[in-house]
């Protein structure tokens, strides 16, 4: 089994960084159900895969790295850098957690907000072993000196260090033992393009179907000794959000709802009325995506809208909302985008129990030339 070192004050897992903050208050599930951040993040912990057999669903990624895996064991090589990029919660870490234990070498993780000068990296690099991994999450935010810095680590194993300033200044080269550098970023349109091209698999992983999530909660129902019937396991999972980190936080809050109202068996019954309390809706929206559509249709009568106007009318960070609530709202098409902004579609519309306006069909609204503002009044938006 891979040993986990997590260096650092601010560092990754450990450290608990903003990204971390912001997983436990959306992506986790609304804050009903999800609890803490740190406790969604011992329970993301509990329940991770530890062996790419036991990785459910991403069939197509799971295959390719078993492929590079062997290869690495084979030639005697470090497995080449590998970029995981997608919405929160769908398995980068759980992927980069899994690759030590099968190649049976160590990580070390820690977060691109907690690296902000070089020197951060020193401590991490220098106690890599030979063939060892370094995990960077939220990678997109690591400032361009420390990518900088990064780049014959990555490509030569070496680094260059300034020592003394001005006229007095000199490089000395460090060799470093090879490694694997795994990153893991919501937003992989964010990273440059020369980091971007040192990565030599670039993995992008997507949302799960209700079948898989389904199989992930029955194995977690099994881990957590619970008892749950297949009906529940495929009602919880429906309204999950395509998320395995938010299938595992409504099985949390089903099991505690099961063991202080029910026998402890999470029956489809107890499912339902489990999360009809956490106000989770038979669509398996939150109560962040009903504000998200309700903001978007009830004020700026249903776009387009620019993320930064919602953003601020929903007091949360315009980031938020384009890494963890807009996702999912896209694929299951609640919303569109179009150059101008946010669009509801009528399926948004519809789960709010509301009627779309005869003129604002989604193609019209796509061409109309004319913006829509938010009614006169409204003091928030900007
Ligand atoms: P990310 O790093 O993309 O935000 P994580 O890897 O932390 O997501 O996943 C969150 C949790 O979801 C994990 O702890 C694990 O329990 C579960 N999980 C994620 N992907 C899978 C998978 N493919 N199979 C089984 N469980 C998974």
């Amino acid at each position: 089994m891979a040993r986990e070192r997590v260096l650092g004050a601010g560092s990754g897992r450990g450290g608990g960084t903003e990204s971390e903050g912001r997983r436990g208050a959306t992506a986790s599930g609304s804050v009903g159900v999800a609890g803490s951040d740190e406790e969604s993040r011992r329970r993301d912990a509990a329940l991770r895969p530890k062996w790419l057999r036991e990785v459910i669903g991403q069939r197509k990624v799971a295959e390719r790295l078993a492929v590079a895996v062997a290869a690495a064991k084979k030639l005697g090589e470090p497995l080449g850098h590998i970029l995981f990029d997608g919405p929160p919660g769908l398995g980068k870490t759980t992927f980069a957690t899994v690759l030590p234990n099968e190649l049976g070498t160590s990580i070390q993780m820690t977060s691109g907000p907690a690296l902000s000068k070089p020197a951060d990296l020193l401590p991490f690099l220098t106690n890599l072993e030979e063939g060892g991994i370094l995990f960077i999450d939220e990678i997109h935010r690591l400032p361009r000196v420390v990518e900088e810095f990064l780049y014959p680590a990555m490509e030569d194993y070496r680094i260059d260090i300034v020592l003394g300033e001005g006229l007095h200044a000199r490089t000395i080269t460090m060799r470093l033992k090879r490694f694997t550098l795994i990153g893991a970023t919501t937003r992989s349109g964010l990273l440059s393009g020369p980091m971007r091209d040192r990565f030599k698999m670039h993995e992008h992983l997507e949302f799960y179907s209700v079948e898989e999530l389904a199989q992930i909660i029955r194995v977690n129902a099994a881990k957590l000794q619970t008892t749950i019937t297949p009906e529940a396991a495929e009602e919880l999972a429906r309204r999950s959000r395509g998320t395995p980190r938010i299938a595992n936080a409504r099985l949390y809050w089903a099991r505690s709802y099961a063991a202080a109202c029910h026998q402890g068996i999470i029956t489809a019954e107890v499912a339902r009325a489990a999360l009809d309390m956490a106000e989770v809706d038979r669509e398996g929206l939150d109560k962040n995506d009903r504000r998200y559509l309700e903001t978007l249709i009830d004020l700026f009568g249903g776009g387009p809208t620019g993320v930064e106007a919602l953003a601020a009318t929903l007091n949360l960070a315009a980031d938020t909302l384009a890494d963890e609530i807009e996702p999912y709202l896209l694929r299951e098409q609640y919303i569109i985008r179009s150059p101008r902004g946010r669009i509801a579609t009528p399926r948004a519309f519809a789960a709010l129990g509301k009627t779309p306006p005869v003129s604002s069909g989604r193609n019209t609204l796509l061409f109309d030339t004319e913006p829509t503002t938010p009614p006169a009044g409204n003091s928030k938006s900007p």
